[in-house]
């Protein structure tokens, strides 16, 4: 799927167990990988595969889908064989559609026993069923969702509660010598989701799957993400990653790539750095910016932009780049690998950048340098 097998800083992993989602492994010194969730209504075999389609285009790995009725669940083995990538089948309250999505050959199964009545009498069942389709199964504790039994004993979904349900969730498995699982314990607040993922990843040696729960919307939601996986993944902690945001899930997924490209568990791909203006600016940097990112959209190739609104900073800042302008009385000073190319008027400098960062990307592709 283009990612590197080794991630660029992994010396600081978590030693987990590796399961495997379909062909993409989760896990045991995996890269970490971006998942998201379509919106659609997963009866609607037509609309829920175009959604996975453009989820797959903007750099999705795994995609769960809602599966709350009899038509949700027929509709799985067509949308699992169809899909590009990986479906897992997001299960609440009806251990029938556990084994339905197993049957329908999904790559995992997600449930959630603190929603699942009977759930006990039918671990058994479920693990038998998921080992003959070598279906590993997340256990999904949700502070929303969590059993009454625990909420009783704590008061509320603290860290230790979220932690104590997801092991021993586990542990019906593990009677059954069924190990092939990973977990999450998500809550919508980081500090208490962060020291839940904490408390876990020493409890256990499961592939965990990191989540802050109803994030919020895209601005909100991208920050709470953004500092609670920061602060996990920094850490070594979390396999696998999905940014809930009330915004289209494409959203979702760019907002996590580029997570993961800030800790440097990914090769980073163009990256513009560009400063925040202030009173010494000589040109609209919040446009120049703007104008570059969208000149440059889609390009695979790993490239530092640098803009910069003045002389104070800007030379310095563009000559670590690949490539970079540093303006100043009307006119751009335009660098690449360091090294004033040329000098020209503020209205030529996008032009100018977009051309130069071609002729970068071509040589780098020359070199073998991208995807
Ligand atoms: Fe201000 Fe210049 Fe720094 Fe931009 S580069 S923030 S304009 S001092």
């Amino acid at each position: 799927l283009g990612v590197p097998e080794v991630p660029l800083r992994d010396a600081q992993r978590r030693a987990s167990r590796r399961i495997q989602v379909g062909p993409v492994p989760v896990g045991g010194g995996a890269p970490v990988s971006v998942q998201s969730m379509t919106t659609t209504r997963t009866s609607d075999v037509g609309a829920t595969l175009q959604q996975i389609a453009e989820l797959t285009a903007s750099g999705c790995q795994i995609v769960r889908v809602a599966c709350p009725t009899q038509d949700d669940a027929d509709a799985l083995a067509t949308i699992a064989r169809k899909s590009q990538i990986p479906v897992i089948a997001d299960i609440h309250f009806q251990p029938k559609y556990v084994f339905a999505a197993i049957e329908a050959g999904c790559a995992a199964v997600r449930v959630n026993p603190g929603n699942i009545k009977q759930f006990d009498d039918r671990v058994k069942e479920i693990a038998q069923a998921a080992r003959d389709h070598g279906t590993p199964i997340r256990i999904g504790v949700n502070a929303g969702s969590l059993d009454r039994r625990l909420l009783q004993k704590y008061g509320k979904a603290t860290p230790e509660a979220l932690v104590e349900s997801a092991l021993w969730e586990a542990s019906l498995f593990e009677e059954h010598d069924f190990r092939d699982i990973k977990i999450s314990v998500k809550h919508n607040d980081p500090v208490v989701m962060i020291e839940a993922y904490r408390q876990l990843a020493e409890q256990c040696d499961y592939p965990l799957h990191l989540g802050v729960t109803e994030a919020g919307p895209a601005f909100q939601g991208t920050i709470k993400s953004a500092v609670a996986f920061g602060a996990l993944l920094s850490r070594g902690i979390g396999d696998t990653i999905r940014v809930s945001l009330s915004a289209p899930p494409a959203e979702e997924v760019k907002v996590g790539i580029q997570i993961l490209q800030s800790l440097g568990l990914r090769e980073r791909r163009l990256e513009i750095v560009s400063c925040p203006s202030c009173g010494r600016a000589q040109v609209d940097v919040y446009k120049l910016a703007e104008e570059v990112t969208a000149g440059l959209e889609g390009m695979e190739v790993p490239l530092r932009v640098a803009v910069m609104g003045c002389v104070v900073n800007g030379p310095g800042e563009a000559r670590e780049a690949d490539l970079g302008v540093a303006s100043g009385n009307g006119k751009g000073q335009i660098f690449v690998k360091g090294e004033v190319v040329k000098t020209v008027p503020e209205s030529r400098i996008v032009e100018t950048l977009i051309d130069e960062a071609m002729k970068l990307a071509a040589r780098m592709e020359q070199d073998g340098v991208g995807p």
